[in-house]
C-alpha cells in the first residue's frame, strides 16, 4: 500500500574515516580509542585543513571563519567520530558539506544564518532562564520535583545551537560565557545539601556541559551520592558525547564503573538512564549503538534521544522517522523528545514555526511503536516543556503563541497570578505572512533588540 513514508529496515554504517585525507592512516585501533578521538578533535580552521586538505575550497572556509569571528555562540569543537558522520557515503566537497545535516549544526557558516533576522527580537542568553532559578550555583530548580544539575561547563563537542550557549564552551567573538563563581568541589557539595534537605525532588538530571567531560570517578561519587538521598529515584545522566564520542561510554573504566552504579540503584528500586542528543540519522553508527548497548548491559533502566528540530537537519518527518527508526530498531535508543529549537541570538535560520511543529508532530505518529514516537515539545520560557499543540492561543500573523502552566518555578513562589498568566512564545519572523514581518519592523525592534540579545547579561 502508498503510505507517505515507508519503512524499511537500514543496517547501521560506520563512514570509512580513509576516505578524508588527514586519517588515511589511522588504524581501527586507534579509531576506538576515546583518547585518540580527544585528541585528534577539531578546534580550528587549522586543523579542519589538515583533515580535509583540498577536498573543501577557500570558499568554504572563509564562509566558517566568518560566522566564528562574526555571528558564532559556540566555538568550534567536532571529535573525529562526528565529522566522519558528515557526508558519509562520499568523499566529501564543499559543495556536498553546505547541505549535510551534520555540517549545518556542526560547523555553522555565516552563509546559513538568516541574513535580515540572525536573531529574532525576543532571543536572548540563558533563553529559559535557567540562572535565574539556581536553587544554588548549577541547579536549576524549574520543575516541581525535579532538578538540573549543571556539574560542568564543557563538553567532548559544541553543537553550534546549544541552549546554553549563555554558559557552555569557550567565549567566542561575539559571546563573552558567564562562569561558575564557586569551586567544583563547593558547588558539588551545595548541590548535595540541598537536595538532602528537599525531599519533594524525586528526579535529578545530571548535566552540563556533557558529563562524558567530567572524570569519571568525580561523577561517580557524585552519582552514588545521590543514591544514599532516598527520596531521589530518577537519575539521568545527559550526554550527546553517546553519539558525539561512544569510544567514551565503550571504555573499560566506564562501562565498570557504570555496572557498580547500576548494582546500587536496582537494589535501591531507583532508575538510571543515559539521555542522549542525536539530531541526524547518518549520526547513528554501529559505534554509537554499541555504546548504548554496553550501557544497557551494566544494568541501567533506559537510554533516550532528546534531539533539537533544526530547518535543514531533520525537520521533514521522512528524515525524522528514519532517524526514530534507527535508534528504536538498531541502537536501542528510545527516541524520547524533539525540542524545537530555543530562542538564543544567532538561531533564527534554524529554528521552525510552532505551525510546522505541529505539522511534523501529525505526520510522525502511527509509524512507530506508541511508547517509542516522540513528543515535539516547545520549552516554553519561564513555563518548561509543552507538548507543541498544547498552546493557548495562536497569532499565525505576528507568530506569537500563548502558553499557560500549572506549576510554580521557583521564582514565582509568591506569584498569585503565575498560573493564571499567558507565556509568550515566538515563531521566526522569516516564516511569518508579509503583514506579520511588517509588524516586527514597525516596532523599530530589529534595530536594537538583536544586539541587546548578544550583549545581554544575567
Ligand atoms: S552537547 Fe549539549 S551542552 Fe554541549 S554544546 Fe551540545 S547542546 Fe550544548
Amino acid at each position: 500500500m502508498d503510505q507517505p513514508y515507508q519503512y524499511r529496515r537500514r543496517a547501521l554504517v560506520e563512514p570509512d574515516w580513509h576516505r578524508l585525507p588527514g586519517w588515511r592512516d589511522v588504524t581501527t585501533e586507534q579509531w576506538e580509542s576515546a583518547q585518540w578521538q580527544r585528541s585528534h578533535c577539531v578546534k580550528n580552521l587549522r586543523q579542519l585543513r589538515e583533515v580535509y586538505g583540498d577536498l573543501l575550497d577557500d570558499d568554504f572556509y572563509l564562509d566558517l571563519e566568518r560566522d566564528q569571528s562574526q555571528t558564532a555562540t559556540m566555538s568550534l569543537l567536532v571529535p573525529p567520530q562526528m565529522l566522519n558522520t558528515m557526508v558519509p557515503d562520499a568523499v566529501p566537497d564543499a559543495d556536498l558539506m553546505r547541505v549535510d545535516p551534520v555540517r549545518r549544526y556542526m560547523l555553522p557558516l555565516a552563509s546559513d544564518r538568516d541574513p535580515l533576522w540572525p536573531s529574532h527580537p525576543m532571543a536572548s542568553r540563558d533563553s529559559l532562564h535557567e540562572a535565574e532559578m539556581w536553587a544554588v550555583e548549577g541547579l536549576t530548580h524549574r520543575y516541581p520535583t525535579k532538578v538540573l544539575a549543571e556539574l560542568l561547563s564543557t563538553c567532548p563537542q559544541y553543537c553550534g545551537h546549544c541552549t546554553r550557549m549563555d554558559l557552555v564552551g569557550n567565549s567566542t567573538a561575539t559571546v563573552d560565557k558567564h562562569r561558575f563563581v564557586l569551586k567544583p568541589v563547593d558547588r558539588i557539595e551545595a548541590m548535595i545539601d540541598y537536595l538532602g534537605r528537599t525531599p519533594g525532588v524525586r528526579d535529578v538530571v545530571v548535566s552540563g556541559g556533557d558529563v562524558a567531560n567530567l572524570p569519571w570517578p568525580r561523577l561517580e561519587a557524585f552519582v552514588a551520592r545521590l543514591l544514599d538521598i532516598d527520596t531521589i529515584r530518577d537519575i539521568r545522566l545527559a550526554s550527546k558525547a553517546l553519539m558525539g564520542l561512544p569510544q567514551h561510554w565503550l571504555s573499560d573504566d566506564v562501562r565498570a564503573g557504570m555496572a557498580r552504579l547500576a548494582a546500587v540503584a536496582n537494589q535501591r528500586g531507583v532508575a538510571i538512564a543515559i539521555h542522549t542528543h542525536v539530531n541526524s540519522v547518518q549520526s547513528v553508527t554501529p559505534l554509537v549503538a554499541r555504546a548504548a548497548r554496553a550501557m544497557l548491559e551494566t544494568g541501567i533502566r533506559d537510554v533516550r534521544n532528546q534531539g533539537v528540530l533544526l530547518r535543514g537537519v531533520n525537520t521533514t518527518a521522512h528524515h525524522m522517522l528514519d532517524l526514530c527508526f534507527a535508534l528504536q530498531d538498531e541502537a536501542s535508543i528510545l527516541p524520547y523528545y524533539f525540542y524545537m529549537c530555543d530562542l538564543i541570538p544567532g538561531s533564527e535560520h534554524w529554528r521552525l514555526s510552532l505551525a510546522e511543529a505541529q505539522e511534523l508532530q501529525h505526520a510522525i505518529l502511527g509509524y512507530l511503536p506508541g511508547f517509542a514516537t516522540p513528543r515535539i515539545v516547545c520549552d516554553v520560557p519561564y513555563v518548561g516543556k509543552r507538548w507543541v499543540h498544547q498552546c493557548d492561543d495562536y497569532d499565525r500573523t505576528r507568530g506569537i503563541s500563548s502558553w499557560t502552566k500549572n506549576y510554580r518555578t521557583s521564582v514565582e513562589a509568591s506569584d498569585p497570578d503565575a498560573l493564571l498568566r499567558r507565556y509568550p512564545y515566538y515563531d521566526p519572523v522569516s516564516t511569518l505572512p508579509p503583514d506579520g514581518q511588517a509588524w516586527w519592523l514597525e516596532h523599530g525592534v530589529l534595530e536594537d533588540l538583536p544586539r541587546a540579545a548578544w550583549a545581554g547579561v544575567r
